[in-house]
């Protein structure tokens, strides 16, 4: 299928960011973005790259009601020398067809995926920031349109790729966060759609989210549904923990996001020598282990940030602070890492960096 492109008018281009230590995150969008359309019977038809608008969608369409929403999260980067790169980008294609497939939405063609995001990457790339920890966020998004009541699968849909240019998330440094263990709350339960990128997972979590930051902590850690004993993940990334000389996450087993972050640092470790393990792990080992010292290291993962350090834990109404809540080795380890792959700085043992100019 034809992309057909159609640009903005010059005097409709918006003012680009000119001080990029005030870009934040996902506040600014570029000129244009891409969309195409699905009717079942017909399939993924009309797609293109148009000025950016608001969409018209009418107030019955299904997406608004009944929640096929699915999104991904991806970045593209500016190299010292203007490549332009995406990291690991099938692996969000691959994963954006899978929430698709759990909430009976349509697949997209992989193709057409590729080709819609590299060409709109390539028209706004003068929006891609230039200093060193910025990026041009991707958000790839599909919802369902058709004007219907009634729960069933909609037989139409929207697939659009909008992008934001983002700030470096360390733009203040790199600091240890504090992390709420809900009690009460759970993000997802095996068997629902917690390994989905879907809508409704993030409106599940904002409740116990605010509760956490009320009490001065930024990312609520959830535990598996079933028995509230096992850490699953932190906020909206997965979560490790460095135990002696064993790098423990959480196994994928339906209520977990599978990260391609995630994923990148289990190789990285691995390829380091490192003993990883995906396998459970319960709250009352982890303060075993901080009754005896042995936590080495702790952090989240995540497209925004890589790798986030975890400094404090809040847990039955206490606090156990991690590594004396400095930033773990191994975590500055990753992080430098993956930035320096992702930025064409440094080799890419695993071909995961793409350069789409
Ligand atoms: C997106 C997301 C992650 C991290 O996935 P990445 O592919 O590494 O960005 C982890 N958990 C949740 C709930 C997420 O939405």
């Amino acid at each position: 299928m034809e992309v057909k492109i159609t640009q903005a008018a010059p005097e409709k281009l918006k003012q680009k960011p000119t001080d990029e230590s005030k870009l934040g995150f996902g506040g600014i969008f570029t000129d244009h973005f891409f969309i195409a359309e699905y009717s079942k019977g017909k399939g993924w038809h009309t797609a293109s790259i148009e000025p950016y608008r608001p969409l018209t969608l009418d107030p019955a369409a299904m997406c608004l009601h009944y929640g096929q929403l699915i999104f991904e999260g991806m970045k593209t980067y500016r190299g010292k020398d203007d490549s332009i790169y995406l990291f690991r980008p099938d692996m969000n294609i691959a994963r954006m067809n899978a929430s698709a497939e759990r909430l009976v939405m349509p697949p997209i063609d992989t193709g057409l995926f590729r080709e819609g995001l590299k060409k709109l990457v390539l028209l706004e790339k003068d929006w891609i920031p230039h200093s060193s920890g910025t990026s041009l966020y991707i958000r790839p998004t599909m919802i369902a349109t058709e004007k219907a009541l009634g729960v069933h699968p909609s037989a139409e849909y929207y697939f659009y790729i909008i992008l934001c240019p983002v700030g470096a998330y360390y733009a203040q440094g790199f600091s240890p966060t504090k992390i709420f263990v809900s009690e009460e709350y759970v993000r997802s339960v095996r068997g629902s759609i917690g390994a989905c990128k879907a809508a409704g997972n993030y409106a599940a979590s904002l409740y116990a989210a605010e509760q956490a930051k009320e009490m001065g902590y930024t990312q609520v850690l959830w535990l598996d549904a079933i028995e509230m004993k096992y850490v699953e993940e932190v906020g909206t990334s997965n979560i490790f923990f460095m135990i002696d000389d064993e790098l423990v996450t959480p196994p994928l087993t339906g209520s977990i996001l599978p990260g391609v972050t995630r994923d990148s640092v289990i190789q990285l470790a691995r390829h380091w020598g490192i003993n990883v393990s995906e396998r459970p792990l319960s709250m009352d080992e982890i303060l075993a282990a901080h009754a005896k010292g042995t936590i080495r290291d702790c952090f989240a993962s995540g497209t925004a940030a890589i790798v986030s350090p975890v400094g404090q834990i809040y847990y039955k109404g206490k606090e156990f602070v991690i590594n004396k809540g400095e930033i773990g080795k191994l975590t500055q380890r990753l992080y430098n890492e993956i930035l320096q792959i992702q930025y064409g700085e440094k080799d890419d043992p695993f071909g995961w960096r793409v350069k789409i100019n």
